[in-house]
C-alpha cells in the first residue's frame, strides 16, 4: 500500500523509512510502530466504505495495512481473520452481567489468533522477495506461519520449545514446515531463531520483533469496531472492557494500535478498555503495570498456559501503555483459574487453549472482585482451539467412566453417580 510510511521507535521516537528492512530501534533495541499515512486513506475512503465487501476475511481492511494485496485466493491465507463473535447468555447470566460477548479466534485457519499476523507478515514476505521466513513459538505463532507459508508455497523454519504441546507440533509438521524442537524453552527458541536470521538472511516473523504482527493482530480491533456498529447497541465503543490474555504483549499492544488507526482516522472517538490478562507464573508485564514502571523485569516463567508462558516478553512496554492509555488494567488468573475458564467456557460451546481460557478466567476474577459492574459491556478474546492442548482439556474436566456395554451396567451407574456431573 502506498499508505505505508517508515517506523517510528517506541522507547526514542527515532524514524525510519519503509525501505530499511528493519526489526527493531537499532539504537536501543525499542519495538517499532509502523507509520500509515491516514490523511491519505481518510481522503480515499470514509468509513462506511472500509469493509471491503466480497472478503469475509482480514483483506477486508486493506486500506489500513501496510502491505499489497498477497493473492492467494481460494487459500488459507484468505481466510485469517473475521471471526465470529458469539452471545454466552447462559454464561452471562452466571456472572450476572448484561453484555458479554465472545470472540472466538479459534476459527482462524490455523485455529489460533496468530493468523492475522502470520497472514499479513507473509503479504510483506512475498512483497520483499523473502524466500524463507522464520520464527520461535511456543507453537501457535508457528503454526500459523507454517499454515500461511504452505498457502503461498513458501518455505518456514520453525524453533518451538522441545516441551510445546504436540499438537502444535503436529500442525507445524504437518503443514510442511522445517521444524526443530529447541532443548529449552520459548526465551531460548527465540535466541537460536534471531542467530539464524542474521546468519541466514531468513526473514524473522518473531512475535515482538518484526513490526508487521502488530499490524496483523490490530485487524482485530477493526473487527471489533466493524462488529459494534453492525449490532447498533446501546453503548459505546469506549465502554466496551476488552479481555486479552497476554504472553509476549503482541496481541494487546496490537489491538491497541487498530484502535488508534481508527481514532486518527476520526471513525472512533476513543478505544475500548483494554484490559490485559496474565497467568500468575509468567507475570512480567502485569507487574510492571501494577509496579507503574514501564521496565520489563523477566521472570522464570511456569504455567499450563503456553502460548502465555514468557520468561522476557517481547512488546511490554506497548502492552503496559495499552491497558494505561485505554483505562483499562491488568489481572493476574492462577492456572487452577485457567482450568476452570476452559470448563466453564466449554459450556457455552467454546473450546479454548488455556491461554484463550485466561482471558475469561480474568473476567470471572474480576466479577468477584467487583471492577466489572453488571451494566458493563463485556468482550472475552478467546485466541487459541482447546484442540491444541487436549491435555491441558482433560486436566479441565472429570476423567469420561469407563463403562460394560448393557443397560443394567448403564441403570448401575445412574443410580450411583450423577451423570450430567462433568466438572
Ligand atoms: C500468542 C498467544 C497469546 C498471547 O499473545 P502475545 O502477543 O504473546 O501477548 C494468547 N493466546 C494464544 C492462544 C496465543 O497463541
Ligand atoms: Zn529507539
Amino acid at each position: 500500500m502506498g499508505t505505508f510510511s517508515g517506523y517510528r521507535c517506541t522507547l526514542c521516537g527515532a524514524e525510519y523509512p519503509p525501505r530499511q528492512p528493519i526489526y527493531t530501534c537499532p539504537a536501543d533495541g525499542g519495538n517499532l510502530n509502523v507509520l500509515l499515512d491516514l490523511r491519505q486513506v481518510r481522503r480515499q475512503l470514509g468509513a462506511d466504505q472500509l469493509p471491503l465487501e466480497g472478503e469475509p476475511s482480514l483483506w477486508r481492511y486493506l486500506p489500513l495495512l501496510p502491505v499489497d494485496d498477497p493473492g492467494g485466493r481460494g487459500t488459507a491465507l484468505r481466510l485469517a481473520g473475521w471471526t465470529p463473535v458469539l452471545e454466552p447468555v447462559r454464561l452471562a447470566a452466571e456472572l450476572g452481567l448484561r453484555r458479554l460477548w465472545v470472540k472466538d479466534e479459534s476459527r482462524n485457519p490455523s485455529a489460533s489468533f496468530k493468523d492475522r499476523a502470520s497472514a499479513v507478515l507473509m503479504a510483506r514476505a512475498r512483497q520483499i522477495k523473502a524466500e524463507v521466513v522464520v520464527t520461535a513459538s511456543t507453537g501457535n505463532a508457528g503454526a500459523a506461519l507454517a499454515c500461511m507459508a504452505a498457502a503461498l508455497g513458501s518455505k518456514a523454519v520453525i524453533f518451538a520449545p522441545r516441551q510445546a504441546p504436540p499438537a502444535k507440533v503436529a500442525q507445524l509438521l504437518v503443514f510442511g514446515a522445517t521444524v526443530l524442537l529447541v532443548d529449552g524453552n520459548y526465551d531460548d527458541a527465540i535466541e537460536l531463531s534471531l542467530q539464524a536470521s542474521t546468519a541466514f538472511g531468513w526473514y524473522c516473523r518473531n512475535t515482538g520483533y518484526n513490526p508487521f504482527t502488530a499490524e496483523g493482530k490490530k485487524t482485530a480491533a477493526f473487527e471489533i469496531w466493524d462488529w459494534r456498529r453492525r449490532l447498533s447497541p446501546d453503548f459505546e465503543l469506549s465502554q466496551l472492557k476488552l479481555f486479552v490474555p497476554v504472553g509476549d504483549g503482541n496481541i494487546i499492544s496490537g489491538i491497541h494500535k487498530g484502535f488508534k488507526d481508527l481514532q486518527a482516522l476520526g471513525w472512533i472517538a476513543a478505544p475500548p478498555q483494554l484490559i490485559g490478562v496474565q497467568a500468575e507464573g509468567s507475570a512480567a508485564i502485569a507487574n510492571a503495570y501494577l509496579r507503574q514502571t514501564e521496565q520489563i523485569a523477566p521472570v522464570q516463567a511456569h504455567t499450563i498456559a503456553d502460548s502465555i508462558s514468557v520468561d522476557l516478553p517481547r512488546d511490554g512496554v506497548r502492552a503496559v501503555r495499552a491497558a494505561v492509555q485505554t483505562g483499562g488494567r491488568y489481572v493476574l488468573v492462577s492456572d487452577a483459574e485457567i482450568l476452570a475458564g476452559i470448563a466453564q467456557l466449554g459450556k457455552a460451546g467454546v473450546f479454548a487453549e488455556p491461554a484463550g481460557a485466561a482471558a475469561y478466567a480474568g473476567l470471572v476474577k474480576a466479577r468477584r472482585e467487583g471492577w466489572i459492574g453488571s451494566d458493563d459491556p463485556v468482550l472475552v478474546l478467546n485466541t487459541g482451539s482447546g484442540l491444541k492442548d487436549v491435555r491441558a482439556a482433560m486436566q479441565a474436566v472429570k476423567e469420561a467412566p469407563i463403562i460394560e456395554p448393557s443397560l443394567a451396567a448403564l441403570k448401575r451407574m445412574i443410580q450411583s453417580t450423577n451423570l450430567h456431573d462433568t466438572t
